[in-house]
């Protein structure tokens, strides 16, 4: 495929934002956007600034550096690249995909309504109904889209496709409903990744990813990102950043950013590998229903592929699933998803 949609924007916030796209394509901007030659040495690669701390020429005078963190280089590296690919004027990394969440979740207030998916990731629905329990939570078919919304709700949740059911809800129309009730939309990007589908740039105010899945994508770092356009939006989320604390180190950020580079070419590849598998398993007697988001006409339309996760039920029940999933050579049996190797799991 050829380089992808969203050449980006906005201006550049000092810490992670995009704006140095130069109209470049998702490719070159994934090996390029905040990862120029390093000044001081020349090196190619973002180099790992293992350092808590930043010396100062005087009291309040450096060199945008304080502590690591409110920022560290290798982030702000990680997070203009991955602004970059969202289309985002601003990206912000957090220690995993849940941290980035609860920052998300802590810009509402005492009893503010949240509505989100039926079928979203479980950790998600245990942060909002287990630990944000000041937040009033609805859970909605958001693929209807008339499913009614409670009155006053204040942000909604939707994750396209699902995990693990990979239904597809239809981006533009949800986050134009928010804009019309004043709620916030916002989307976990996971499943998708920025190469398959940019919600921001059809409607939604907040990107999230667990980068620990196809961003990193070498199974050997847990990471989270937050992509937003609004300035103020990011501004406080920017404050939560650092006043909660829940970032990513320096190895962790150098990982993600050398997983995005092939983030492309992977994920075409996941595409025609799951095809392969969805079209084999729906072949298979043993197979009762296969989920793959190829035949949804609002993953057409808002994907540019239908991404590498196939999830399936087998006939004579959990006793025969369970012995499907313990029985695979090559896939290991194993939580998460979005690696070079294959997962499978129940
Ligand atoms: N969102 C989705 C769709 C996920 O699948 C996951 C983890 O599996 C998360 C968020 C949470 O991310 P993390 O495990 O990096 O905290």
């Amino acid at each position: 495929m050829s380089d992808g949609p969203g050449s980006g924007g906005g201006s550049s916030d000092g810490g992670g934002g995009s704006g140095d796209d130069g109209g470049f394509g998702f490719e070159t901007r994934a090996i390029h956007v905040g990862q120029d030659p390093d000044p001081a040495t020349g090196a190619v690669v973002t180099p790992v600034y293992l350092t808590s701390t930043y010396a100062q020429e005087a009291v309040g005078k450096h060199k945008g550096y304080e502590y690591s963190r409110s920022g560290n280089p290798t982030r702000t590296a990680l997070e203009r690249c991955l602004a970059s690919l969202e289309g985002a004027a601003h990206g912000l990394a957090f220690a995993s995909g849940l941290a980035a969440e609860d920052a998300v979740l802590r810009l509402l207030s005492l009893g503010d309504g949240v509505v989100l998916s039926t079928d979203a990731y479980g950790g998600t629905y245990r942060l909002i109904s287990k630990v944000h329990t000041s937040l009033s939570h609805t859970a909605v078919d958001l693929t209807d889209a008339s499913a009614p919304w409670p009155v006053g709700v204040k942000m909604v949740w939707v994750e396209t496709p699902t995990n693990p059911r990979l239904a597809v809800v239809d981006i533009a129309a949800v986050a134009a409903r928010c804009r019309a009730v004043g709620a916030l939309c916002v989307v976990d990007n996971t499943f998708a990744t920025p190469y398959l589908q940019q919600p921001l740039a059809l409607g939604a105010h907040v990107v999230v990813h667990s980068s620990t899945k196809y961003l990193g994508g070498h199974s050997d770092v847990v990471g989270g990102f937050l992509a937003v356009a609004d300035d103020g939006l990011a501004e406080q989320l920017r404050f939560l950043q650092n006043a909660v604390g829940g970032v990513p180190g320096p190895l962790d950020c150098y990982l993600v950013l050398r997983g995005v580079k092939t983030l492309a070419v992977r994920m075409d590849r996941h595409c025609s590998n799951a095809a392969e598998v969805a079209a084999m398993l729906r072949a298979h007697p043993g197979v009762e229903e296969v989920f793959y988001p190829d035949a949804s006409e609002v993953a057409a339309r808002q994907m540019r592929g239908f991404g590498g996760m196939v999830s399936f039920t087998v006939r004579g029940g959990e006793a025969v699933a369970r012995d499907v999933a313990a029985r695979t050579r090559v896939f290991t049996l194993a939580e998460s998803l979005g690696a070079v190797e294959s997962l499978i799991e129940h």
